[in-house]
């Protein structure tokens, strides 16, 4: 992909959907990339609202489950994604970042057995983490982002640091502390950034199984182990985020003929090798 008169376009030139938004301000000189989840049931849904002169609300970019683009706002002009925020001097986001939509339903509470969205619907058990968000004291479920999400999301951001030249990559969370939750505890946040910032100190760490060693769809022995588990020791991974004495890691080669395990294994097992 790459940008052409601030709009988003494959490497052929070929604009991504546009669907013009009416809630924008003025020009545009970004400094930072802030990430969201639109909370919604499905990516038509939240740009249907974001294109409504009601929500008064917007985003540059939606981003489906499906990995799926649309763009809304050229990047040279204001977005209204982050509302009352804060971040490294600034204040009023808006002016100063462009924001993405990832369209996730957020927090989930537990109904009975079920994992249910604050709109009614349920969320199976397998789209589900649990956790407890960074800004607050007690676990809660979160949708996870689908895979084909996460890589849209990175090759998009990685395009878009490059070439406004932006300063930080940080979560509606980080910027609205209190008021806001997403991205959440579902979206690898010390990952992307150390990717996006090339900082050396946050640059992804390789680590090696020690043991036979369960990998589990959340911090915890009580969630179930996910297909190629148990990873045979030796096996290569690398730290995507924490919580307590669990670490979410991406394993890095395919394990029991399964590609591309992501989950839960505890820290106790990791043994640091580069
Ligand atoms: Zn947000």
């Amino acid at each position: 992909m790459k940008i052409i008169n601030h709009r988003l376009c494959t490497d052929d030139g070929t604009p991504y959907p546009f669907v013009e938004s009416p809630n924008h301000g003025a020009k545009l000189t970004a400094e930072f990339l802030v990430m969201h989840f639109t909370a919604a049931s499905s990516a038509k849904s939240a740009i249907d609202w974001l294109k409504n002169p009601a929500a008064q609300a917007s985003a540059h970019l939606v981003i489906g489950r499906d990995g799926n683009i649309t763009q809304l706002v050229p990047f040279d002009t204001v977005a209204w994604h982050a509302g009352k925020s804060f971040w490294d001097g600034r204040q009023g986001l808006n002016g100063f970042s462009l924001g993405i939509e990832l369209d996730n339903a957020g927090k989930l509470t537990r109904q009975g057995t079920k994992w249910v969205t604050w709109f009614g619907k349920q969320i199976p058990d397998e789209e589900v983490m649990e956790a407890t968000h960074k800004n607050e004291t007690t676990p809660a479920g979160w949708h996870t982002y689908t895979e084909e999400q996460i890589q849209a999301s990175l090759e998009v951001s990685l395009l878009l640091v490059r070439t406004y030249q932006l300063k930080d990559f940080i979560g509606h969370d980080d910027v609205a502390p209190g008021r806001k939750t997403d991205p959440g505890p579902a979206f690898p946040m010390a990952n992307f950034r150390g990717r996006l910032m090339g900082r050396a100190e946050e640059q992804p760490v390789v680590h090696e199984v020690t043991a036979t060693l369960n990998v589990r769809s959340g911090p915890g022995t009580s969630n179930p182990t996910l297909p190629g588990s148990p990873l045979p020791p030796g096996t290569k991974v690398e730290i995507l985020s924490k919580q307590g004495e669990w670490r979410r890691v991406d394993v890095l080669h395919p394990v029991n003929g399964q590609m591309d395990i992501q989950g839960w294994v505890h820290q106790r097992y990791l043994k640091r090798i580069g």
